[in-house]
């Protein structure tokens, strides 16, 4: 999708610091980590939000959280969280389907 900034990222049109990659998928650390330990996990392909996955594109979801559970055992991450904020009201800046992994710090519940 033009002008949208995951998928120049994906495409490597922007620069990032990228941690996975493969045919569906692009895995990068935040620019802004809110935890020691805070990369975002995205579809190559644009989704808007969690609320735009449907029977035709949930493939890659699944996809996404085989990546998550690998790179969280390459870096022995004890525990973490994953979260997708969908709309502006739960905090999303930028639409384009990601994935949060966070860890490195005790975590609260509930969120903010
Ligand atoms: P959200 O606010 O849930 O939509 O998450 C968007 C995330 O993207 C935020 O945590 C930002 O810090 C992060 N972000 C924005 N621009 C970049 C960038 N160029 N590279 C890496 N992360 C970014
Ligand atoms: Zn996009």
């Amino acid at each position: 999708m033009e002008d949208c900034l995951f998928c120049k990222i994906a495409a490597g049109e922007i620069p990032s610091d990228c941690l996975y990659q493969d045919e569906s998928v692009y895995a990068f650390k935040d620019i802004a980590p809110q935890a020691p330990v805070h990369f975002l996990v995205i579809p190559r392909e644009h989704i808007d939000s969690a609320a735009a996955v449907s029977q035709g594109n949930s493939a890659v979801v699944a996809h996404i959280f085989e990546v998550i559970a690998k790179l969280a055992k390459d870096q022995d991450l004890e525990g973490f969280r994953v979260v997708s904020n969908v709309g502006e009201s739960a905090g999303q800046t930028v639409r384009h389907l990601h994935f949060h992994v966070l860890s490195g710090r005790d975590m609260t519940w509930p969120p903010g």
